[in-house]
């Protein structure tokens, strides 16, 4: 009875450094296989067990700016000094595929998506608190001291820009909130600006006119074009 757009959605996860969006979206990609997680290119050093061209492509920052000269990269910010971004390329093929693309990023670039591709669905991932949102950073120990701080710090300036979201998720039980982000994108994927043709019996019967939005192949999203 309706035919729905084909290219797959462009999901953005945005939450402080800490707030588990890893582990969030390894739950969510776990239970939902349509999804595609983008690889970003970073400048910051390897962790220990963080493999090349899986956890990140790693590169130096001379090597960041020259994807950046050359257009190469669909968003890009600085955090904690070191270079993070989304090679635009993969995204744009995957969508085409029809998968739902996952970003999993900071918020500076998140708005940088925002407003190339307002489409996109925004979702923000909130600690339980932040003496929790510290412990965890502190725990983990992949940073120094005075990094974890500096995150920490971080943590409160991203938070102010929750509003800018579509959704928020409270991280404080892993399995509920990978439901909550799941039933989030099942529900986007019906949004009525999701559907290209409704027709009653048959294709031939179509009443698109009435009902679909004439402005549809505005709203298809072409990371190259931005
Ligand atoms: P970490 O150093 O802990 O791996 O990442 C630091 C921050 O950079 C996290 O908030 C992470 O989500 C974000 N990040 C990872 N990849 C990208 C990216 O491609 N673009 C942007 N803007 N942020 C990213």
């Amino acid at each position: 009875m309706i035919r729905t757009k084909k290219q797959g959605l462009l999901i953005v996860l945005s939450g402080p450094s800490g707030s588990g969006k890893n582990t969030v979206c390894d739950g969510v990609k776990k239970i939902n296989h349509n999804i595609w997680e983008s690889i970003s290119m970073t400048s910051r050093a390897p962790r220990k067990g963080e493999m090349d061209g899986k956890a990140y492509f790693f590169v130096s920052d001379e090597e960041f700016e020259k994807n950046i000269a050359d257009d190469k990269m669909l968003e890009y910010a600085k955090f904690a000094g070191n270079y993070y971004g989304t090679p635009r390329e993969s995204v744009q093929k995957h969508l085409d595929n029809g998968e739902d693309v996952i970003l999993v990023i900071e918020i500076q670039g998140a708005l940088q998506i925002k407003k190339k591709i307002p489409q996109a669905l925004f979702v923000f991932l909130l600690p339980p608190s932040m003496s929790e949102l510290k412990r965890r950073l502190t725990d983990r120990g992949t940073e120094s001291k005075e990094k974890v701080m500096e995150r920490f710090e971080t943590a409160y300036k991203e938070i102010n820009e929750l509003s800018k979201y579509n959704y928020v998720i409270v991280n404080d039980e892993v399995d509920e909130a990978v439901s909550k982000l799941e039933a989030i994108i099942k529900a986007e994927k019906c949004r009525v600006d999701r559907i290209e043709e409704v027709f009653l019996d048959s294709p031939e019967e179509k009443i698109h006119e009435i009902l679909v939005d004439k402005d549809l192949e505005n709203k298809v999203v072409d990371v190259n074009k931005i």
